[in-house]
């Protein structure tokens, strides 16, 4: 009976085009994993254990037909309701493909806000301008950051239609009214990490955040589009738990056709694709082996702040990890290949302190280490600066500045404000700027005196080891100032401001923030997932964060939001197009 009248929902709502669901998310867990770590028969890893496989890599038992209560078929069946899926989903629907979209989350899911496009109206209507040609030289610059590593041929499609996509964007969100605003550009005094204004946020009156408010918005507007506009059907609170490929749950041979998903009531409900299946299941930082193996460095430094309990589906702005990698899983089941690059960590927050730069800046002044020293050149961004710390001693870093630094601008950006105020948010005066600073004293955050020996003292009560040194430090800086040349790191002649008026200024830092491991599933630049001898496996696809050797090494942010305008929007929009056509 209950199966009746949820197929009776189910289709009622295919035909509709209203949401289904099939529940909440207690006992649809995929297949469990084992997480312990690989070890050879005396527990100890060697060169031999590389041959071993972990428990992720062993496929399930593949789900029986018998186990199957119902089946749906569409030509393309994407994996996730992410803004990846989404727009897939939305770009592939409205030219006519027969799409639905599988998700183990409740609703459409995202987090942040920050969408990198350029040459869009949003920003001809600031009179900005950035041309293709332009672009070539920072994605020339932004890829030799990361080695050429990356699979150019997706960057280029980024180059060549970003601007065609974000216009599409905007138009869509601004059907179910999402207006759209520009975070300020960033301005290296070296030239070398600038990037004009080119991270696009949504935004309402409601939510003018758009930079941290504006990704789930506009993954909920794509979720309505896709569902009222165009009658497609996305259902919910169902993980995809295996994938069927010549038919057969986990096989390894013919093209892909299809996935199980594992709903509420512990059934199996079948996907049939005739065309593609997508996945678009987020990255795999809540599972520990995958990162053991694919993300050592970032398991080794975020360690003690990743969880990796049960896995929350739902789970948007965090910062202790996201998903648990069962579309890079269930990929590798059906023979797909792991990317040739490291994975990548999303990582941000610098040193604190006032950012010229606006909010995605390193603090520019002194960046001190607990042994008192300066250790690098402190003028890039928030996510070169947050890498930089975790290399320093106990990865703790103080910022010094002094009062007269307020004034070496007119105005301060922080976090919210946008190109010509759009939604509202005015920049700091220095008066405000001050105020903001005493603020963060009250808080707590921030350290306040009168003189540098005070100053250094109160550090030294913060995990400051060698106070001689660090006055000798800012004694050094304020020569550097003085006399225009930085002895150490040659910064910038034009960001060096001595530290000489009272009251002196500090913060702290410990460590960087961790986002979310970019990387995954080999694909080719049509984003079709490649078995280890680079041969693409027919019907299937990846796309959004999990996309393969999309970067060389780190996730930088000098293309600031290039995942959600350029990976999950042009990357994704192209994926639904191609397939559509197909
Ligand atoms: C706090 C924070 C802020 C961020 N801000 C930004 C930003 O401003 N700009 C930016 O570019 N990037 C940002 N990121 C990175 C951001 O997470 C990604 O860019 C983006 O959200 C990835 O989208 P996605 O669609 O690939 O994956 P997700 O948004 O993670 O979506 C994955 C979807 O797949 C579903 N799913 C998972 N497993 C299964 C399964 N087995 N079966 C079916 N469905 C499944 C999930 O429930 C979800 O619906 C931020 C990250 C964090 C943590």
């Amino acid at each position: 009976m209950e199966s009746i009248s949820r197929r009776s929902f189910v289709s009622g709502a295919a035909a509709t085009g209203i949401l289904a669901t099939f529940g909440g998310l207690a006992g649809c867990a995929p297949q469990a994993v084992d997480s312990k770590a690989n070890s050879n028969s005396e527990g100890i890893l060697d060169a031999n254990s590389l041959e071993q496989k972990w428990s992720f890599e062993v496929p399930p038992e593949p789900i029986s037909d018998s186990d199957v209560a119902e089946t749906y078929s569409a030509e393309i069946v994407v994996v996730g309701s992410g803004l990846a899926g989404m727009v897939t989903a939305v770009a592939a629907a409205e030219d006519g493909a027969d799409v639905i979209v599988v998700s183990a989350s409740s609703k459409g899911i995202s987090r942040g806000g920050s969408n990198f496009g350029f040459g869009t109206k949003a920003q001809q209507a600031h009179d900005i301008s950035i041309t293709k040609d332009d672009m070539r030289v920072y994605m020339k610059s932004q890829l030799g950051q990361g080695s050429f590593l990356a699979d150019n041929g997706k960057w280029a499609d980024i180059l060549n239609h970003s601007s065609e996509v974000m216009d599409w964007e905007i138009d869509k969100l601004a059907s179910k009214g999402l207006n759209v605003s520009l975070e300020p550009g960033f301005t290296d005094p070296d030239g070398v990490l600038t990037m004009p204004a080119a991270a696009h946020n949504f935004f309402t009156d409601e939510l003018p955040l758009g930079f941290k408010d504006g990704a789930p918005q506009q993954v909920n507007a794509m979720v309505d589009i896709f569902t009222n506009d165009l009658g497609g059907t996305v259902y919910f609170d169902s993980p995809v738990v295996q994938l069927t490929r010549g038919g057969v749950p986990n096989g390894i041979e013919g093209a892909v056709d299809g996935c199980i998903a594992k709903v509420a009531d512990g059934s199996y409900v079948k996907f049939e694709a005739s065309k593609a299946v997508v996945l678009a299941t987020g990255d795999f930082s809540r599972d520990k082996d995958m990162m053991a193996k694919y993300a050592p460095w970032t398991l080794k430094t975020f360690g003690d702040v990743l969880t990796f309990d049960e896995p929350d589906y739902n789970v948007e702005a965090n910062w202790s990890g996201l998903m648990p990698g069962d579309g890079h899983k269930m990929a590798l089941w059906v023979g797909a290949a792991w990317q040739k690059t490291p994975c990548a960590p999303m990582v941000c927050n610098g040193c604190a302190g006032p950012t010229r730069q606006g909010p995605m800046g390193n603090f520019f002044g002194i960046n001190m280490n607990i042994k008192g020293k300066r250790y690098f050149n402190e003028t890039t961004n928030f996510s070169y600066g947050g890498f930089a710390i975790t290399n320093q001693p106990k990865q703790t870093v103080f910022g010094i500045w002094d009062s007269e630094y307020v004034n070496t601008q007119a105005s301060w950006d922080y976090y919210g404000c946008t190109v010509d105020a759009v939604n509202g948010c005015v920049p700091f005066t220095p008066e405000e700027m001050t105020a903001s600073w005493d603020a963060n004293i009250e808080a707590g955050t921030y350290f306040k005196a009168d003189t540098l020996e005070e100053l250094v003292a109160i550090l030294a009560e913060n995990g400051l080891e060698d106070t001689e040194a660090a006055l000798k430090t800012i004694n050094d800086y304020n020569r550097y100032a003085e006399q225009g040349v930085d002895e150490e790191f040659r910064v910038n002649p034009s960001e060096l401001f001595p530290i000489s008026t009272p009251p002196f200024y500090a913060a702290k830092s410990v460590g960087t923030q961790f986002l979310t491991i970019c990387g995954g599933i080999r694909t080719n630049s049509q984003m079709q997932a490649l078995d280890a001898s680079d041969n693409p496996i027919q019907g299937l696809y990846t796309t959004g964060i999990m996309t393969g050797d999309m970067y060389g090494n780190v996730y930088n942010f000098v293309f600031p939001g290039l995942n959600l305008g350029g990976v999950c929007g042009t990357l994704s929009y192209l994926l639904g197009k191609r397939l559509a056509t197909q």
